[in-house]
């Protein structure tokens, strides 16, 4: 945890496959297929590229008899690449069906989700019982997830009525999110009560309004110590998607609230599903929570910058970092950890340089056309001429493998 996390929850350890999740365990990063999980090969294809993008544990859907009976393919192919990320069931209606007839499945599976909304009316708890059941006996985690879409009516109808007959009744839409996470701390209570250990159970209650999210989540929060999978249901595309994202969880990971995340983006046409990987990611690292790759701070420009050469030079570092990561993380460990920056004049360039491992000032208007490099805090050496950019990347090279090269 960074050193600005305000309270830290004391919860039991979830262990997802081999992820951990809560117990004071870094906060993990999860996503989900959008392939149909039916087809084995190309859903295994997919969760390796969330895989290899930063996922550590994949959700994908089980909807249909077809698809139950593809998770332990998805699984055999997975294992034939080498990938080992745990495999999460998403159960609606039918789950505890698919579950029964699908043993395989159930045991091919590292958790399943079980939404309490989602198990029909008449006899949800049954079906509720035979899912917790199922994950009893086989040891398996569950993840007990409402979302105020698919609410449970039940507990909606029941905190209505209460509201009612209140002398000043609360607007309605506290209610619903008090009856989300109402729903949510009952289940888990049910679930416990059914002998699945509190080492098994992860908690979530996703909305689609970040203000909401923010207070649902605190609530979960007062009201249990089982740890809690954050993330805004629905957040949208691109940057909205992104942004919305950012503002929900920033806060409550600093709170301390949340032991594992998913950025529910919709991808652009042609955007690749890891994008949420890399929003997910870039969330943690952006809150000194954790780290995947080296940063780069790059100032934004402005009356006193020539030229747009600092900002395509910021943009050649990006790219370079990104080309050269896989192998760097090979070969020098601990190099996510490395910090460049690139500024585009001498007001801040100097010192935000120095604060940098690799920093680069760029001249502004005016100043003399030559460029300060500086390393680890101190000056290095001062480049000039055409090829600047090819030198600074040699330094910044030359830098990583004696730094992170042992
Ligand atoms: S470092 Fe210089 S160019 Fe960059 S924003 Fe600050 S004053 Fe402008």
């Amino acid at each position: 945890m960074g050193n600005f996390v305000t309270r830290a929850r004391s919860t039991p350890t979830v262990w997802i496959g081999g992820v951990p999740v809560g117990g004071g365990h870094p906060v993990a990063v999860q996503a989900m297929t959008s392939t149909d999980t039916a087809d084995a090969a190309a859903t295994a294809a997919q969760v390796r590229a969330l895989a290899d993008a930063g996922a550590e544990i994949v959700r994908v859907t089980v909807n249909t008899e077809a698809a139950a009976r593809a998770v332990p393919e998805i699984k055999a192919r997975l294992r034939d690449l080498g990938v080992g990320v745990p495999l999460v069931g998403d159960f609606h209606f039918s789950g505890h069906l698919l579950l029964r007839k699908y043993p395989e499945a159930a045991e091919a599976l590292d958790k399943y989700r079980i939404n309490p909304g989602t198990l029909g009316k008449k006899r949800k708890d049954e079906a509720f019982a035979e899912m917790i059941g199922i994950a009893r006996d086989l040891g398996k985690p569950v993840r007990i997830g409402g979302n105020w879409g698919s609410l449970d009516m039940e507990v909606l109808a029941e905190l209505m009525d209460e509201n009612a007959r209140r002398p000043e009744p609360r607007p309605a839409e506290e209610v619903v999110l008090e009856a989300l996470v109402e729903s949510v701390v009952r289940s888990a209570e049910a679930a416990l009560e059914l002998g699945l250990p509190e080492d098994r159970i992860v908690l979530s209650a996703k909305v689609s309004r970040v203000p909401e999210l923010i207070h649902v989540y605190r609530e979960l929060s007062r009201r249990t110590r089982l740890p809690l999978h954050l993330g805004l249901t629905e957040a949208g595309m691109g940057d909205k998607g992104v942004v919305a994202s950012a503002a929900a969880l920033a806060p409550l990971l600093l709170e301390g609230i949340g032991d594992t995340i998913r950025v529910s983006l919709t991808p652009r046409p042609g955007e690749p599903r890891t994008r949420e990987v890399e929003v997910a990611w870039a969330i943690l690292q952006a809150l000194g929570l954790r780290r995947r790759a080296p940063e780069v701070s790059a100032c934004p420009g402005c009356g006193r910058t020539t030229s747009d050469r600092f900002q395509r030079l910021a943009e050649r570092v990006e790219a370079y970092l990104q080309e050269r990561l896989p192998e760097w993380k090979r070969r020098y460990p601990g190099v996510e950890n490395l910090k460049v920056a690139v500024m585009g004049c001498v007001v801040n360039g100097p010192g935000e340089s120095r604060h940098a491992d690799v920093g680069i000032s760029l001249p502004g208007t005016g100043e003399d056309p030559r460029v300060p490099v500086y390393l680890d805090g101190a000056h290095h050496t001062t480049l000039s001429g055409p090829d600047l950019e090819e030198r600074f990347l040699e330094i910044l090279e030359a830098y990583v493998a004696r730094r992170f090269g042992g």
